[in-house]
């Protein structure tokens, strides 16, 4: 993830080195290029210094290296590119991928809430049903205990209710 993120971040900059090294290239081979151009063209006119810069005893060094350059920076560009679309699409997948885990964890949760809503609910109707209530009874006046919202007297046997709340 840190380096799919360094090379989003740095997206802007990703061409740089690359284009840096071959136009450093390009431009230590110019000298080369125009002398292949009047050799094999006959242009007719001769570039001034271009036969000083080309007998100066360091250019075929210099040339060599600005093709070294050239084809480095080529394979830069050519590796980074493959590089950014392979973790691009890396990164596209974790992410659709950590999208898709929470919201089945979102899913997961509601569900659990439910059930956790559900389950209070029942302990609350069972403790309900479960509660002793005190009743006294409207036919005979003696006070009974009785689970639940109705009973049974237990002196006159008559159906006593709780109308509490
Ligand atoms: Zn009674």
């Amino acid at each position: 993830m840190v380096i799919a993120r360094y090379f989003i971040y740095s997206e802007r900059h990703f061409f740089r080195t690359p284009v840096v090294l071959m136009l450093a290239g390009l431009i230590l081979l110019v000298p080369r290029g125009l002398q292949l151009a009047t050799e094999n063209f006959n242009l007719g006119f001769t570039i001034p210094h271009l036969s000083d810069i080309l007998n100066f005893e360091l250019y075929p060094k210099l040339a060599d290296y600005g093709q070294f350059i050239l084809i480095v920076g080529v394979v830069i560009l050519i590796v980074s590119y493959l590089l950014k679309s392979f973790i691009s699409g890396l990164s596209n997948n974790i992410r659709s991928m950590m999208s898709q885990y929470a919201s089945t964890k979102q899913a997961e949760e509601v569900e659990i809430r439910k059930e956790n809503d559900l389950k209070l609910r029942e302990k609350e109707i069972t403790s309900k049903q479960k509660t002793p209530h005190v009743v006294k009874c409207p036919h005979c006046g003696k006070t009974n205990s009785i689970t639940g919202a109705v009973g049974k007297c237990k002196s006159c046997r008559s159906a006593i209710e709780y109308k509490g709340k």
